[in-house]
């Protein structure tokens, strides 16, 4: 496994010295994969967006972008193949058997990693969700070859290797990390790091269905029940069209409510910076930024929280930031697209008499950010 890192420093930046000559045996390896994370019949949107980052660099790289699904048999799986075209994939691999019916690292990892070693792909990218996680990990092992996780940029540098780019040092810096001497070149991405592409409706479907050959009795895991999270269902900040959040400016736990009152009447999620799930006002669901959630709202409110760089990472592609904050000087103001200086714990409640008083009830529905 040989990964080489550069920090703080353009993608390709003095490099050079590190390049190998690519073993003879991965030179055959070509193609850009996405895996389409598939649980109980729905697809998760991060393999959408990254069907997008995918697309953009088979483009550079001259080859064929193409969609990874694993399943059981049915229409489900097949029709996430086919909606993969619609998200510009060239052609589809479908694994469908019904020891993939859920998720276990076994068969997942067995079913992918007999697909790379069959098809040859050079890069293999995957959602950083609780299964891309999980599996990346576990094929990269089994393929010794190196994988970058959460990464926030992916790009081809001049001599065609994935420059795949993630915070290091707690956030404060950049690193792009190469894969120069094995393949396929492995990366994970959050969801909402990528924008999300244009589905565009297409009847052309090249699809390679690939027989996986495992017996039940071979898997040792068995899933005998299926608890769904409550609080990850609640949350839904990632992909909240306005969110609502909170910091350590808030000064105590109950002063959260003002955060909360806003949210609730502008049909938004609310989140937080980080002290506040470890001071434990919050739970994890909700912290936005590096460690916690990234999020891509129309509309993003952050109250009493400085923007430090692990914050604003999961913040920067909202469309619009509006930041409230006593301090003139706070970070927050080098982003944000409105700076309003002033203690939220009188602005809170305000803006939301405010808009309650514009609000009529029917025409909540219909707020226009
Ligand atoms: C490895 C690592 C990962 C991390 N991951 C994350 C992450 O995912 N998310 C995250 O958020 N942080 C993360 N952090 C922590 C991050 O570095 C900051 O410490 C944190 O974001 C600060 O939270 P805050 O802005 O709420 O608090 P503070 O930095 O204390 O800022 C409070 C702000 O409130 C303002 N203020 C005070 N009173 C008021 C008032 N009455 N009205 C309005 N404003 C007021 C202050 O001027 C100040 O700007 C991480 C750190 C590390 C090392």
């Amino acid at each position: 496994m040989s990964n080489v890192s550069r920090t703080a420093m353009p993608a390709g930046a003095g490099r050079a010295a590190a390049k190998k000559e690519l073993p003879e045996h991965f030179k055959s390896y070509k193609h850009v994969w996405v895996f389409v994370e598939l649980e109980r019949g729905q697809v998760h949107p991060v393999s959408w967006e990254l069907m997008g980052a995918g697309r953009t660099l088979a483009d550079r790289l001259k080859v064929d972008l193409a969609a990874v699904v694993l399943g059981p048999e049915g229409q489900h799986t097949r029709n996430a193949a086919l909606e993969a075209f619609c998200y510009g994939a060239d052609l589809a691999y479908l694994v469908s058997d019904n020891v993939l019916s859920d998720y276990r690292n076994e068969s997942y990892t067995k079913a992918l990693t007999e697909l790379v070693n069959a098809y040859k792909p050079e890069i293999l990218l995957l959602g950083a969700t609780t299964l891309g996680r999980d599996l990346a990990g576990s094929v990269a092992t089994n393929l010794s070859t190196g994988l970058t996780a959460d990464c926030t940029a992916l790009d081809v540098d001049a001599d065609d290797s994935l420059a795949a780019t993630r915070p290091t040092f707690g956030g404060s810096l950049l690193c792009t990390i190469y894969t120069l001497n094995y393949r396929p070149q492995m990366a994970t991405v959050r969801p909402r790091v990528m924008p999300m592409p244009e589905r565009v409706a297409r009847d052309a479907a090249h699809i390679i269905v690939h027989p996986l050959g495992l017996m039940e009795e071979d898997i040792v895991t068995k899933v005998l029940s299926f608890l769904p999270d409550r609080d990850a269902e609640s949350s839904n900040l990632a992909y909240a069209d306005v969110v609502v959040a909170g910091g350590l400016g808030l000064g105590s736990p109950e002063n959260f409510r003002f955060v909360r009152e806003l949210a609730a009447l502008l049909g938004a999620e609310y989140g937080c910076s980080r002290p506040l799930v470890q001071k434990g006002w919050l739970t994890s669901d909700r912290q936005i930024g590096q460690t916690g959630k990234t999020i891509r709202p129309k509309l993003y409110i952050a109250a009493g929280i400085s923007g430090a760089i692990q914050h604003r990472v999961g913040v920067e592609g909202a469309d619009l930031i509006v930041a409230v904050n006593t301090d003139r000087n706070a970070p927050i103001f080098d982003f944000a697209h409105l700076a309003i200086v002033s203690d939220a714990i009188q602005l809170l409640p305000a803006l939301t008499a405010a808009f309650r008083a514009r609000l009529l009830p029917e025409s909540r529905a219909r707020i226009a950010v």
